[in-house]
C-alpha cells in the first residue's frame, strides 16, 4: 500500500468530523469497567449453553434496544444456533448504517466464558469495550459510509461455533462488501501484563486481490492488521505489531476467504506474543484490568475502519 495514499486518509480524516450518536463523548473506560464487573459478578461464570450464556444475551439485548437497535428496523439480529454437543448458543448483532451499500465491517465480541473462570479479558472487557462502541456510533452514524456489524457471539471458547454460524449467515453479496473483520479476544491488558496491542492473523489478500495463508503473504499483515497498527500508532505513537497465530474467532471468517485479525493485548517476549498467566483461571477478575487499555482497543478498531472506509473512496 503506497505511502502517500496512508498520508493523504491521514489528512482526510483529521478533517473529517464524526456525527455518531455519542462521538463527543467517546468512549469510556468507567462504564467499560462497570459492564466488565456485571458480566463477571453479577452473571458470573457465562459458559456456553448454559443458562448464564442466555441471560448474558438477554442483557445485550437490553441495552442494544435502549440505545436505539431494533429487529423491526432491520438493526439487531439474535439468532440460536447448535454449537458443541448439540448445545444451543446465540448470537446478537447490532447493525449500525443497515441497509447501506457501502463496505461492510464486522468486530466481534464473545459473550462466553470457560468454565474455569469469571473471564474478564476473556472476554467481558471486550463486550463491554463492543456495547460501548454500540453507544459511540448508534444504529445510525451517517458521517461512517459503511455498514458495521457489532457482533456479539456466543460459544467461542468451545470451538469458535458463533462466528462459524456468523459468518455463514452472510449472503455472497455481503461478503463481497467486506472489508474487514476485528475480533476482540483478550482485548485488555492488566499493569502487570506489561502488554502491548498486537494483531493476529492467519490469512489476507495478495496484491492481486487474491485470497491467501498468511505464510503466502509478503508480509505478515492484511489490511486489517495495517489499519490497526496505523490507527494505533496515530492514537498511541506505537504501532500494533502482528503474528501469525489462531486460536480465536477471526479463523472462521479466514475460512470463508475475509480478512480479519484478532486485536489483543499480549506480552511480547523473544518475537512471540504471550497470553496472560491469567488465561482461562479464577484469577482473570475485573480487578485485575487497567481499562485504559480496553479504551484504546475500541478506539484504535474506529479509527482503522475510518481509515478503511475512507480509502475506498
Ligand atoms: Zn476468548
Amino acid at each position: 500500500m503506497a505511502q502517500w495514499r496512508w498520508g493523504l486518509w491521514a489528512m482526510l480524516a483529521v478533517l473529517s468530523v464524526f456525527l455518531c450518536a455519542n462521538a463527543e463523548v467517546g468512549l469510556d473506560a468507567d462504564r467499560i469497567a462497570a459492564d466488565t464487573l456485571y458480566l463477571c459478578e453479577q452473571i458470573g461464570i457465562r459458559e456456553a449453553g448454559t443458562e448464564a450464556e442466555r441471560q448474558t444475551c438477554d442483557w445485550l439485548e437490553g441495552w442494544l434496544t435502549a440505545l436505539g437497535f431494533s429487529s423491526g428496523a432491520g438493526s439487531l439480529r439474535r439468532t440460536a444456533f447448535r454449537s458443541l454437543e448439540e448445545k444451543t448458543s446465540e448470537n446478537l448483532i447490532a447493525v449500525c448504517n443497515a441497509g447501506s451499500q457501502g463496505p461492510l465491517f464486522t468486530i466481534v465480541a464473545h459473550y462466553d466464558s470457560v468454565s474455569t473462570s469469571p473471564g474478564a479479558r476473556d472476554n467481558a472487557a471486550a463486550v463491554g469495550i463492543l456495547l460501548d462502541i454500540a453507544r459511540l456510533l448508534g444504529p445510525e452514524c451517517a458521517s461512517l459510509p459503511c455498514e458495521i456489524h457489532l457482533a456479539f457471539v456466543g460459544s467461542e471458547e468451545n470451538g469458535y461455533h458463533g462466528a462459524r454460524s456468523y459468518v455463514a449467515g452472510l449472503s455472497e453479496a455481503e461478503k463481497a462488501r467486506h472489508q474487514g473483520a476485528f475480533v476482540m479476544d483478550i482485548s485488555a491488558a492488566s499493569p502487570d501484563d506489561h502488554a502491548v496491542l498486537v494483531t493476529t492473523l492467519l490469512g489476507g489478500r495478495l496484491p492481486d486481490g487474491q485470497y491467501a495463508a498468511a505464510e503466502r503473504l509478503p508480509a505478515l499483515e492484511n489490511g486489517v492488521t495495517r489499519a490497526v497498527s496505523a490507527a494505533c500508532q496515530e492514537l498511541s505513537g506505537i504501532g500494533a505489531p502482528s503474528f501469525y497465530r489462531g486460536e480465536s474467532d477471526h479463523q472462521p471468517f479466514h475460512d470463508a476467504g475475509l480478512e480479519a485479525a484478532n486485536v489483543c493485548w499480549r506480552r511480547v517476549e523473544e518475537g512471540w506474543p504471550w497470553l496472560p498467566d491469567s488465561y482461562h483461571q479464577a484469577s482473570d477478575t475485573p480487578q485485575e484490568l487497567d481499562y485504559e487499555t480496553a479504551v484504546l482497543t475500541g478506539r484504535c478498531i474506529v479509527r482503522a475502519i475510518e481509515l478503511l472506509t475512507l480509502a475506498t473512496q
